[in-house]
């Protein structure tokens, strides 16, 4: 019932981060995966993998709605199907709310709302087209569901929480099409996007540390098992739901 062996995946953010553990995990499991990014392609961790050659690279920006379409058009006629979809790219600006600039705001809603309307919207049409339903799971935060502050991260908190509210609301409409809609809401994981803000101020990661049970941030492999779970039949009854794995920091 865990089993994505052959299921061809979309994931955006796909070459770095936690994209790239989602890739990594659901490949080593047997998924075909596109990844979608502007970063420059991984490879070694993808070659060294025994069976290798699972794992494709798309250079797109997910926030150029025909761009992409004509990116996702071309996995679904070089994969067949397109079975998964995980909108996982993302961006952060860190300043403090009458600092953040309107570049900021319209930065952040670009890449992490709107980049994931036109990834949901153009991987769902496909999943229609093909008539074998599909699991798609959105990637919020912890800051999707409460105030993070003193962190000063007023634009990807708003991104989060409409992220979570987008996941419902598809999720409703492609029931009728065996589509499921999720989304997960990781703690904090020192991945590039985050290091740098605790680089500058250590005790930035300090107050993410104290505020979650655990008292640690996540490695990303430890989102790995819910991914598994959503992208296979295991989860087959599951649809509009939210999953925090975050330590108990919510
Ligand atoms: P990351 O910066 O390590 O990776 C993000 C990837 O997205 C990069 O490879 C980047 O090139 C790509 N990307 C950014 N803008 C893009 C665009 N316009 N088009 C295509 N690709 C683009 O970040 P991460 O920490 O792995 O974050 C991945 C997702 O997880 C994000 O949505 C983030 O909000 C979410 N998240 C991260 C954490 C954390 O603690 N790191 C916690 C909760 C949620």
């Amino acid at each position: 019932k865990f089993d994505v062996q052959g299921k061809n995946i979309v994931i955006t953010g796909g070459c770095r981060g936690l994209g790239f553990t989602f890739a990594h995990t659901l490949a080593q499991c047997g998924a075909n995966i596109a990844a979608i990014d502007l970063n420059e392609q991984p490879s070694a961790d993808f070659a060294s993998l025994p069976f290798g050659g699972n794992y494709k690279y798309y250079r797109v920006n997910v926030t150029d709605y025909e761009a992409l379409k004509k990116t996702i058009d071309k996995i679904y006629e070089e994969f067949g199907s397109i079975d998964g979809c995980i909108p996982a790219a993302g961006i952060i600006r860190d300043r403090p709310f009458l600092e953040h600039t309107e570049k900021d705001w319209r930065d952040t809603i670009d890449v992490n709302l709107t980049g994931v309307f036109f990834t949901l919207q153009h991987c769902a049409a496909k999943m229609v087209e093909q008539k074998t339903g599909g699991s798609i799971v959105c990637i919020s935060s912890t800051a999707g569901h409460k105030s993070l502050a003193p962190q000063t991260i007023a634009a990807y908190t708003a991104s989060k929480f409409a992220v979570r509210g987008l996941a419902k609301q598809v999720a409703h409409e492609m029931a009728k099409h065996n589509i499921r809609v999720n989304s997960i809401s990781p703690g904090t994981m020192l991945t590039d996007m985050l290091k740098g803000i605790m680089e500058q101020d250590p005790s930035r990661k300090q107050l993410f540390v104290d505020s979650c049970a655990m008292k640690r941030l996540a490695d990303p492999g430890e989102l790995a098992g819910i991914m598994l779970y959503l992208m296979s039949e295991a989860s087959s009854y599951t649809t509009g739901q939210d999953f925090l794995v975050d330590g108990g920091l919510v």
